[in-house]
């Protein structure tokens, strides 16, 4: 798993180890995603939405999809094409492999292994994800998330933008043992500030804790804890609950997150534990959800599926002769 691959940890800056007394996050649930197939057919794990968690156990977070681990066969490999989005913020990170991503603004372009995509489709936006032509015709590995952050009321109509975040810029620590490797792709550990901007505040963390490695996360009291594991077995929480690959937990308040790598990993994708640990500033008010619209109330989510149909959240661009779509 490419992202994986870390550089050397000896040189990077360590999260300073939090005070002993310092609150531990206790464990309000662990939950199992569901599985459901997307866009135009390909498989993902998803732990929220669902039966066990709504959005008020997980704002400002509406919704995170896990594709793979996956190794596609040649034209397996099937993405999500032209579609509307309106009021929250989408931000896609892939670990392994490569997306290719257009918009109705013009916009897009190719992420791979270990970079991340944000849009705010804000007022409203049509894009198309898809597996690259290689990856479709030839298969391959295959690893990715889509986590939807919600906008508050004030910002649902905001313009719609984009931030391409190249591996490069996401910033690299390393745990107070040496032993764990942090990136932060998004807000501030310690003082490291990660590259991704959202509109509502969030930390959006990867981490990959070696066999039987632990570690303490200083947190903040007034964001929400959410722990998912992407590849193997580990322990999280006060409690120390364990949790697999699949799994979320969503942690109640205190100061510190504290995760610990089982000694035996099986997966034949990483021989680490790897996780998400995201949070962010709940947002606390009414979500009216229709498919890929997320307002506050039945009145906007009519004007959006009227918008959507009279062509004001944009067009599909005119596909260029000849082009490829990866759609088979
Ligand atoms: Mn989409």
């Amino acid at each position: 798993m490419p992202a994986a691959e870390g550089p050397d940890l000896m040189l990077l800056p360590r999260i300073p180890e939090p005070p002993l007394e310092a609150a531990e996050r206790p464990i309000v649930q662990v939950l199992t995603a569901h599985r459901q197939r997307e866009g135009a057919g390909f498989e993902v794990r998803r732990p929220f939405p669902g039966l066990d968690a709504d959005v008020r156990d997980t704002d400002p977070f509406l919704l995170l999809d896990h594709i793979g681990p996956v190794t596609y066969a040649p034209y397996e490999a099937r993405g999500a094409p032209w579609h509307p989005h309106r009021g929250f913020e989408t931000v896609t990170y892939v670990l392994d492999g490569a997306f290719q991503h257009k918009d109705s603004n013009g916009g897009g372009g190719l992420i791979r292994s270990g970079d991340t995509q944000w849009m705010t489709a804000g007022s409203g936006i049509l894009h198309d994800e898809m597996p690259p032509e290689e990856l479709v015709i030839r298969g391959g590995a295959f690893h990715a998330t889509q986590l939807w952050v919600n906008l508050p009321r004030r910002l649902k109509m905001t313009t719609p933008r984009y931030q391409d975040i190249h591996k490069e810029n996401i910033r690299l620590l390393a745990s107070s043992d040496g032993g764990a490797l942090v990136r932060v792709i998004a807000g501030e550990i310690a003082g490291h500030k990660g590259p991704g901007v959202t509109w509502t505040p969030i930390d959006y963390l990867h981490i990959s804790i070696p066999p039987g490695g632990r570690l303490r996360i200083p947190w903040r009291k007034d964001f929400n804890a959410l722990v998912y594991v992407l590849i193997g077995r580990g322990r999280v929480g006060h409690e120390q609950r364990p949790i697999r690959d699949g799994q979320l937990a969503i942690l109640g308040p205190g100061e510190v997150i504290a995760l610990t790598a089982e000694r035996f990993q099986e997966s034949d994708f990483s021989d680490k534990l790897e996780v998400l640990v995201l949070g962010g500033m709940p947002i606390r008010e009414p979500v009216t959800w229709y498919g890929p619209f997320v307002m506050n109330t039945r009145e906007e989510i009519l004007q959006a599926i009227e918008d959507f149909q009279s062509g004001h959240m944009g067009t599909i661009p005119a596909t260029r002769l000849g082009e490829t779509r990866g759609e088979q």
